[in-house]
Parts: structure tokens; C-alpha cells; sequence
């Protein structure tokens, strides 16, 4: 009997439905080879949900996420509504959905392909092999803790978290080791703030639960530097929200092309998951958006649903596609045998993950 899917697709705005239709093109092509079944729902968010209800998150939309078994969203946001008032703004549809679904982790694998080295602004010897991913916590730390206030001569931020919120994050970075190389590089400022001297603590306990595991402490400071000078050496980096934000832009970077970049925010009852990029609302509509990053994200969403099988082969037909030669236009002056279009890329790749 096939195993089956409740899919939430949340398209959103600008290149959104583009690039999350070719995901699905591969998901079904996936599901035909692996006895897997989707049955999928669409949803509105951001922008296109204040067109229709005024709402950039309709309960609808909330409803029909926490009831399916994974989401797959591709992007929202564009200039048109830059000028509405907060609470009908995109973004804080998005903001709010993370919150509904309760996902403190953020997760965000930062891996090369060789064929594309040279899109990295750092050299080809230090970038080449990198596969690493930064496991953040995205619902505490300082960007939430209380007290905080801006007076007319001083202002101040509460860095917090709790022994609970550090092990689950904690948790979810030694579980990203044991799927990986099993080794896992916590990042703090643990010389300078009570608040991290807490963290390892925490991190050090969860460790014992994962004997396999690897586990080395590094300073935020030296993390940075350590990521540009030898971003190999890492394989799941663990840390707080405010570190993770910027490390992660950091680690993304490494790669080189913002449309190879997938993501999952997990830890609630359901999983989301997107590309890293926005709607591009420059080059919304015309067929020459980068699928890859958003089929990429499909493909985390099986592994977190244990469908290992059908994301190798995403991984391995993206892999392969990319060896042919085959480039969407923002990757058209590296090796690139063919320009393909959006719609062209999604279908070599769902041609290929069913070889
Ligand atoms: P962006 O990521 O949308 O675009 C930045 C640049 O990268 C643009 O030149 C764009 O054309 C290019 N780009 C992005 N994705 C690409 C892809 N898949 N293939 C090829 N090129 C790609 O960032 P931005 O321009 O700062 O923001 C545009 C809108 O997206 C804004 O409204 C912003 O608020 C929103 N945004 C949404 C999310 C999200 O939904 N998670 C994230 C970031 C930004």
C-alpha cells in the first residue's frame, strides 16, 4: 500500500507559484516510482491572501497547514504592499504562521555542487566539498526576551532562554548529526554572557544521549571566521537565534547562488518548508526563476517524513542535472552547457529522479 502525504502547498507571491509548481512536478514524479501518494491543498498567504480576504493569513490558511502532514511554501511578499500597515503586511503573515505552527527550529543546509564552485565569491580549494547545515533556534533568545525598551537616552535587549528551549534545539541538531557525519559544533559566547555558560551546559547533557556524536564548543566570533577561512570543517553548527541569523546568511554565502538554498522550520506537530529567497518580484512571470531551491526544500520534506528513498533521488537528479550542464539564467555564466527556463529545469529534474 502506498504511503500517503497530506501536502499544505502555500505558493505566496512573485515567483512563488513558479517555482513551487515544478517542486510538485517532482514530487509526483517521485511518487510514481516510490509508491508514495500526495494529496495536496492549496492555501494562500502573504500578499495574494490580502488581495482575496484582506488577510495576510487567512484561519483558513492556518487551519489546512496544521492539518496536513507538511508544508511546502514557496514566497511572499512584493512592492505593492510595502506601503500597507503592519498587520496586513506579507511578512507578518509569514511571522505569524511560524508562531501558529510553533517551529523553533530552523534548519538550513548550506551544501556546494561541485560544477558550481565558482559561483562562490571565496576560492574553488576552500569551498569545494562543503555540506554543512545550521541548525538556529528561531523562537527565543534576545530577539524575544523581556525586558526590552528604547528610551530617548538608552535602550536594552534581555538575551534568554530557558534549560527546555535549549535541549529541544539542542535535540534537533544531534538528530541533523546522526543523519550526517555525527559531528556537531555548538556556537556561543559562553567567555562573555551567563546566557551561553547556560547553553553548554545544556548542550553538553543532551550530548550524552548521543554517544556517536561529536561535540566541540566554539565563540560566535571564531565561528565567523572559521566559516570563510574553512567552511569544511563544519558539519551541523548549533546556536541561538541572533548567532544562527547571522551565521547562516554567512554559510549561504559560502555556496554562492541564493536559488540553490533550501530550508525547514520544524519542532512544531508540522514541518515548513521553503527556499531561502524571497518573490523576486524583478523577474516574477517570466519563466526564468531558479526551481531548484524550493525542489530542494520538497526534498527535506521527505526526509523528514521518512521517504528517504524519493529524496535521494531529488538530491541525486538535481546533482545530475546540474552535471549535464543544465542552468537556469542566474546560473548562465557558470558551466552551463544549456539555459533552460523555470519550468524546463523542473522537468529535468523530475525526468531524472525517476531514472
Ligand atoms: P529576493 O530573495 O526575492 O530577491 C533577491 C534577488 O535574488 C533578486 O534579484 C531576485 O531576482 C533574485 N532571486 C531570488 N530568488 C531567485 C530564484 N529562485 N532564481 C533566480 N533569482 C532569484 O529578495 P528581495 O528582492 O529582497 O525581496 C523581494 C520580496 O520578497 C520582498 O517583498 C521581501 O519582503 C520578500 N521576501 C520574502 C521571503 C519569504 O517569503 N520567506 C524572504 C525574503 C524576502
Amino acid at each position: 500500500m502506498a504511503n500517503k502525504y497530506k501536502i499544505a502547498l502555500i505558493k505566496g507571491d512573485g515567483i512563488g507559484p513558479e517555482i513551487v509548481d515544478e517542486a510538485v512536478k517532482v514530487l509526483d514524479a517521485v511518487a510514481s516510482v516510490e509508491d508514495i501518494e500526495f494529496d495536496y491543498s492549496d492555501y494562500l498567504m502573504g500578499g495574494c491572501a490580502v488581495d482575496v480576504f484582506d488577510n495576510p493569513l487567512p484561519q483558513d490558511t492556518i487551519n489546512g497547514a496544521l492539518a496536513s502532514d507538511a508544508i511546502l511554501f514557496g514566497a511572499i511578499g512584493g512592492p505593492q504592499y510595502d506601503t500597507l500597515p503592519k498587520e496586513k503586511r506579507p511578512e507578518t503573515g509569514l511571522l505569524k504562521m511560524r508562531k501558529e505552527l510553533n517551529v523553533f527550529a530552523n534548519i538550513r543546509p548550506a551544501v556546494i555542487f561541485d560544477e558550481l564552485t565558482a559561483a562562490s565569491t571565496l576560492k574553488e580549494e576552500v569551498v569545494k566539498g562543503v555540506n554543512l547545515v545550521v541548525v538556529r533556534e528561531l523562537t527565543g533568545g534576545i530577539y524575544f526576551g523581556e525586558p526590552r525598551e528604547k528610551l530617548a537616552d538608552k535602550a536594552y535587549n534581555t538575551m534568554v532562554y530557558t534549560k527546555e528551549e535549549i535541549k529541544r534545539i539542542a535535540k534537533v541538531a544531534f538528530e541533523q548529526a546522526m543523519k550526517r557525519d555525527k559531528k556537531v559544533t555548538s556556537v556561543d559566547k559562553a567567555n562573555v554572557l551567563e546566557v551561553s555558560q547556560l547553553w553548554r551546559e545544556v548542550v553538553e547533557e543532551v550530548a550524552k544521549d548521543y554517544p556517536e556524536v561529536s561535540l566541540e564548543h566554539m565563540y560566535v566570533d571564531n565561528a565567523a571566521m572559521q566559516l570563510i577561512r574553512a567552511p569544511k570543517q563544519f558539519d551541523v553548527i548549533l546556536t541561538g537565534n541572533i548567532f544562527g541569523d547571522i551565521l547562516s546568511d554567512a554559510a549561504s554565502m559560502v555556496v554562492g547562488s541564493i536559488g540553490l538554498l533550501p530550508s525547514a522550520s520544524v519542532g512544531g506537530k508540522v514541518g515548513l518548508y521553503e527556499p531561502i529567497h524571497g518573490s523576486a518580484p524583478d523577474i516574477a512571470g517570466q519563466g526564468i526563476a531558479n526551481p531548484i531551491a524550493t525542489i530542494m526544500s520538497a526534498s527535506m520534506m521527505l526526509r523528514d517524513l521518512g521517504e528517504l528513498n524519493a529524496a535521494n533521488r531529488i538530491d541525486n537528479a538535481i546533482k545530475a542535472v546540474l552535471k549535464e550542464g543544465y542552468r537556469t539564467k542566474d546560473l548562465s555564466s557558470f558551466d552551463a552547457k544549456e539555459v533552460v527556463s523555470t519550468s524546463e529545469m523542473g522537468s529535468l529534474v523530475a525526468e531524472y529522479a525517476t531514472k
